[in-house]
């Protein structure tokens, strides 16, 4: 790596989870409505509700998108997938736990790559994916409405989401707000997701550390839920300085969850970060594993749009354009 991309010596390693809010009309286990914006609880039925005796019916379409992302991405779409329940208490969260997947999601691997100004060259950026999972989101707690009290509105509750994690490939905050766009373009253009950060439909957490060239990957702390690409480049700035002003003051780094203040600049220790052991994960009984064929994946790519890094490679061979400018048109 170039050593232009060291900060006072340290080299920042960052990996992103992304969620896409599916662009389904009905949630992802039941056929209450995804719109945005009603009146708390007035789209929430019983599964969302959780109450007793009711079972989660898969949507089609969301498995669908999810096939989209992953021929997008040139990942491997497992023929057979497993949800499994991801158990913590939240008063948002009526069931006591998310359905999501774990050990077998249904996008495996697969890349985002993207083209950086670097100097006077344009470079070409490569960060392999993990994987992409199917889960429901969880309601929202409103405490700002009422004084005193706190509001539950279950209408989010099982909307269709699909988090897209990254390898820790990333090397700069530039390079993470670079990514985070192409992901974006990507979603929008096939159509899994309306991209609309201020609604939420597009979250991302950044996994960042610092370390010193050659050494081992240092702790992460995980900046949670940035909904703007400026927020995004501030907010991971400001930790990259602040990882390293602690390293150099002799204190180790914590591994934590923390979040952005828009109004101070500055992140903030949520809480300490929790492992995966804590969520004491489960397949879930009351869902069968997700079969997908290889004719589903056929019948899906036939109905998919020409993707923007074909349109650009198609560009730069058939019309001679710059790579850069092909990018441009394509965005
Ligand atoms: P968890 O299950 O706790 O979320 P993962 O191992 O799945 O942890 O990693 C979550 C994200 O953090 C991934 O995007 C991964 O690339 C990134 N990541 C892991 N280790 C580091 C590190 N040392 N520095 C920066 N990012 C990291
Ligand atoms: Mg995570």
């Amino acid at each position: 790596m170039s050593t232009s991309l060291l900060v006072h010596g340290y080299e920042v390693v960052i990996g992103f989870e992304t969620h896409a809010q599916l662009s389904t009309q009905s949630k992802i286990f039941s056929r209450a409505s995804t719109a945005f914006g009603a009146e708390p609880n007035t789209q929430a039925c019983a599964v969302d509700l959780a109450l007793p005796g009711t079972l989660p019916v898969m949507n089609k379409g969301a498995v669908e998108r999810a096939i989209e992302l992953g021929l997008a991405l040139g990942s491997h779409i497992a023929e057979r997938s497993v949800f499994a329940r991801k158990n913590y208490f939240y008063p948002d969260l009526p069931k006591g736990y998310q359905i999501s997947q774990f050990e077998i999601p249904v996008v495996q691997g697969g890349e985002v790559s993207f083209f950086m100004e670097e100097g006077k060259e344009t470079v070409r950026k490569t960060v392999r994916l993990v994987r992409a999972h199917l889960e429901e989101d969880a309601g929202k707690s409103l405490h700002e409405d009422f004084i005193g009290q706190s509001g539950i509105d279950l209408n989010r509750a099982g909307t269709p989401l699909l988090e897209i994690v990254t390898e820790p490939d990333i090397r700069s905050s530039e390079e993470a707000v670079a990514y985070a766009k192409e992901l974006h373009k990507i979603v929008t253009w096939i159509g899994i997701c309306d991209g609309n950060m201020q609604e939420g439909s597009f979250r991302c957490d950044a996994n960042v550390s610092v370390r010193k060239p050659g050494q081992p990957l240092g702790t992460r702390r995980e900046i949670k839920n940035l909904n703007s690409f400026k927020f995004m480049q501030q907010a991971i700035d400001f930790e990259v300085r602040w990882q390293i002003e602690e390293l150099e003051d002799g204190r180790k780094i914590q591994q934590a969850t923390v979040l952005f203040d828009p109004d101070t600049g500055e992140t903030r220790a949520m809480r300490t970060k929790e492992d995966s052991a804590d969520y004491r994960y489960f397949p879930d009984p009351d869902l069968p594993p997700l079969v997908i064929a290889a004719d589903w994946i056929e019948r899906v790519q036939a109905e998919m749009p020409e993707l923007p890094r074909v349109m650009t490679t198609r560009f730069v061979l058939e019309y001679g354009l710059p790579g850069y400018d092909a990018t441009m048109l394509t965005q």
